[in-house]
């Protein structure tokens, strides 16, 4: 299949002229019809959407091979016409004509191209991938008598009068150029407050005019402000509206893409623009998705894609385009989809081919130590351990994504492959993002160490920042002398003083507030210059569409059951001024004998603030429930006085702990069942979600009470969301839903989200799925791509430095 309209030509006229020239010429004389065939294949690349260099060197190329050319004049004519089509054959030419600058455009100029550029739009392909925001329906033309206030619509209509006018709203003198148009059936005003000298020039009065724009009320009358107009017949001072009838409107009624305006750039004239890449360009761009996805799917040619985003058929339903959906949206986006795909597939190829450090023994001592907790692990728990253990045993580096909701066991997962690792005599670390949650998990760790005799009886250590120098240093001497197999820490364990005697496996929890880079050095520790094993760990799910394309180069594992004995949690808003329900609840609760938790924000601005308000709240709390032990964590703690406060709390002798937000990961006291979440509005959806997961874990049922101190459209749709489930996966789509990919994944993980020119993780989610799977079946027998160097070229143009694709191309 040739992959574009123009390179399909080109080889149209590429074959005979190579032909013709073969063996010096020796065929020449008894070709018949050369000159014609050759003619009529540089007139059909000539007429199609290419670079205007492109189409002049086809229409020389036809001009040389004229019927009566002589032998010598026709050998002359070949070997220029070779000469002519050779840059066109490079196999980057098709970039090469989607790079070139606005400027190749006709009607764009050096002053135009920058104002263009300041919206990041420099180069062909630029404009030829700007998708419409939506369109406008214009092949019904509305009458003016007939226009409704509140819709958008296109009429044509007459210029009664035009004038600047000025008026003083509130006092302020404003001046605007006004115009009244009508038809027979009435008339309008349209309004320009900026840009109105211009309009001055264009319409005069007699001018016909199309005008396309939002109808809106304004006094007694009916007003358009800012419309787009074309001007289909200049003014001519004397007529009147039903004087001269109408030209012929027919070829003015179409859909038109309106795109995301550009300061300095009128809409039609970038509308224009567009029209212009299209034309020098569409036919040269490649498509790459396999012929029977195309075929399944019934997509248009990628050429036709191009042309029908921009400028849909007369007769389109326009539903679909205005969803973004339409064929030819699909094919556009798929084929963006199918690279990115393939970008990720070829990475977990070539990391699947890096060296690695094979644990294959261990799995009898394994079976021991899950048979030795203190509890049976889930059908879930065991199904991804056995994942895990097919990577460990392999002499290649595991890149795997262990999901799971809170409290659904990956901890114990973790610890399991740390016994694996340990059954070679090798070391494992665990990386939490905070000192809390790093101690949180030394304590479960050593509890579930302890917990089964020699099987389980791993040798744990704690690695953080805060941790006194010398008993640091002791740490830091174990390590390095193998005398810890498991180390759970921070960002301490990257430090250079750090170093290890046997790293094998390396687990990264919570990875979502860990930059790329973080993760990477974990991974370059020294181990003989074989990369350790990757477990990252997740409790915040990540909707499998992103999971895709995010960890499309990550294998993944998930936990989609919770260990038995858990209760259900109720949850509920409360508003100021039902203040006095948690007093009450919070009574109760610790009637029965029941701990609670209430948790205030702690954002990095408003701090102390924050921090006045938790003790405050402390306070109140104690005096309010006398008898009962109310304790207060908080960041500016010392280790030792946050780790005391945890243990009070854990034994149960605290009843009630009030904290920012660092209970937020890794708490685990079956006995709290109350979770209050003060300036519930102020907290992240995921973050709601693993506090309310702190609750409901023993045998009583918990209940979540948030208390939403303000309102945004955004965060009341956050409230109702978790009011409405607790499925993990259920809430990690309504997040994503409600701040979009960049937000849901947050700053420093936005930088794995590929720019996507085209597609729409959300809108597009059936897509990547359908995207994945095409990628998969292309690599299959040839991961890295060497059979299709086009396409290899393409995914490493097009996402190669984002993915920093290893051993491809
Ligand atoms: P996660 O890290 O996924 O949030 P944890 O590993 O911290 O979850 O487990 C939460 C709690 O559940 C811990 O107290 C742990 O001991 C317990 N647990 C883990 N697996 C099981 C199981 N299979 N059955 C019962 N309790 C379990
Ligand atoms: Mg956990």
């Amino acid at each position: 299949m040739p992959p574009s309209p123009f390179a399909e030509a080109l080889e149209a006229l590429r074959r005979p002229l190579e032909f013709a020239a073969a063996d010096d010429f020796a065929r020449l004389p008894r070709l018949r019809g050369l000159a014609a065939s050759v003619r009529s294949a540089a007139e059909r690349a000539a007429a199609l959407s290419i670079p205007a260099e492109a189409r002049s060197r086809m229409r020389r190329v036809a001009s040389w091979f004229g019927n009566d050319a002589g032998a010598d004049e026709l050998r002359e004519a070949v070997r220029r016409g070779l000469a002519e089509i050779e840059p066109l054959c490079a196999p980057d030419f098709a970039d090469v004509a989607l790079d070139l600058p606005l400027t190749t455009l006709p009607g764009v100029g050096s002053r135009r191209a920058e104002t263009l550029a300041k919206r990041e739009l420099r180069c062909v392909a630029d404009l030829l991938f700007l998708m419409p925001s939506r369109y406008d329906d214009r092949r019904n033309f509305e009458s003016v008598g007939g226009l409704e206030v509140g819709r958008r619509a296109t009429f044509v209509a007459r210029v009664l009068v035009a004038d600047f006018t000025t008026s003083r709203p509130r006092g302020r003198l404003q001046r605007a150029f006004q115009a009244v148009v009508g038809d027979e059936s009435g008339t309008v005003n349209l309004k320009w407050f900026h840009g109105g000298e211009q309009m001055h020039d264009r319409l005069r009065k007699g001018a016909l005019l199309l005008v396309t724009g939002d109808v809106r009320r304004y006094r007694f009358s009916k007003e358009l402000l800012h419309p787009e107009i074309e001007v289909l017949e200049e003014g001519a001072a004397t007529q009147s509206p039903s004087a001269t009838p109408a030209p012929p409107l027919d070829g003015l009624r179409r859909i038109v893409p309106v795109y995301a305006s550009v300061e300095g750039v009128p809409p039609r004239t970038l509308r224009r623009l567009v029209e212009a890449a299209v034309a020098a360009s569409a036919d040269v761009v490649e498509g790459f998705l396999p012929d029977r996805l195309v075929r399944e799917r019934g997509l248009p040619p990628v050429a036709t894609a191009l042309r029908e985003v921009h400028e849909p058929a007369q007769d389109a339903d326009l539903a679909p385009y205005l969803r973004r959906r339409s064929p030819a949206h699909e094919r556009l986006v798929l084929e963006e989809l199918f690279l990115l795909q393939l970008g990720l597939e070829a990475r977990r190829a070539g990391r699947a081919r890096e060296p690695g450090i094979a644990l294959p023994l261990g799995e009898e001592r394994v079976r021991e130590a899950a048979a030795g907790l203190p509890f049976r692990l889930t059908a879930a728990q065991a199904r991804v351990l056995h994942e895990i253990e097919g990577d460990l045993a392999m002499p290649h580096p595991m890149h795997r994504l262990l999901q799971g909701d809170v409290g659904s066991g990956k901890t114990a997962v973790a610890f399991l492959a740390a016994v694996r690792a340990a059954a070679s005599g090798r070391q494992t670390a665990l990386m939490a993002p905070t000192e809390l949650l790093a101690e949180q998990h030394e304590r479960t760790l050593q509890r579930l160490a302890a917990s089964g005799g020699a099987a389980t009886a791993l040798r744990i250590a704690l690695l953080t920042a805060s941790l006194p120098r010398a008993q640091a240093q002791a740490v830091r001497s174990a390590l390095a002398a193998g005398e810890v197999d498991l180390v759970v820490g921070t960002h301490a364990l990257l430090s250079e003083e750090v170093r290890f005697a046997r790293l094998a496996l390396a687990v990264v929890d919570e990875q979502h507030r860990f930059g790329v880079a973080q993760r990477q050095a974990l991974l370059e520790r020294d181990t003989e210059g074989r990369a350790p094993h990757l477990l990252v760990m997740t409790a915040t799910p990540i909707p499998r569409t992103l999971a895709l394309t995010l960890y499309g180069d990550l294998d993944v594992s998930v936990i989609d059951e919770m260990p038995p004995g858990r209760s259900p949690v109720t949850t509920d808003v409360l508003r100021p001024g039902e203040g006095r329900r948690i007093l009450e609840l919070l009574q109760r609760t610790l009637t029965r004998g029941e701990q609670a938790y209430v948790v205030y924000p702690l954002v990095e601005e408003s701090e102390r603030s924050d921090l006045r308000a938790a003790t405050e709240s402390a306070g109140k709390i104690a005096a309010a429930l006398p008898g009962k032990r109310v304790d207060l964590v908080h960041g500016r703690l010392g280790p030792g006085e946050r780790a005391a406060a945890m243990a009070r709390f854990e034994r149960g002798d605290t009843d009630v702990l009030v904290s920012t937000s660092v209970v937020e990961v890794g708490v685990d006291v079956p006995n709290a069942t109350l979770m209050i979440v003060e300036h519930a509005e102020r907290f992240g959806l995921a973050q709601l979600h693993q506090l309310r997961g702190r609750v409901g874990r023993g045998a009583r049922p918990g209940t979540c009470l948030l208390m939403a101190r303000g309102s945004t459209e955004e965060s009341e749709a956050r409230l109702r969301a978790l009011v409405e489930t607790t499925d993990g996966f259920a809430i990690a789509d309504a997040d994503l839903r409600i701040r979009g990919p960049g937000e849901f994944l947050g700053t420093r993980q936005s930088g794995r989200i590929p720019n996507l020119r085209l597609a729409d993780l959300l809108r597009d989610a059936d897509l990547v799925g359908v995207a994945r799977r095409a990628a998969e079946e292309t690599t299959r027998a040839d991961p890295a791509l060497r059979s299709s160097p086009r396409l290899a070229r393409a995914v490493d143009r097009r996402f190669g430095e984002r993915l920093a694709l290893a051993g491809i191309g």
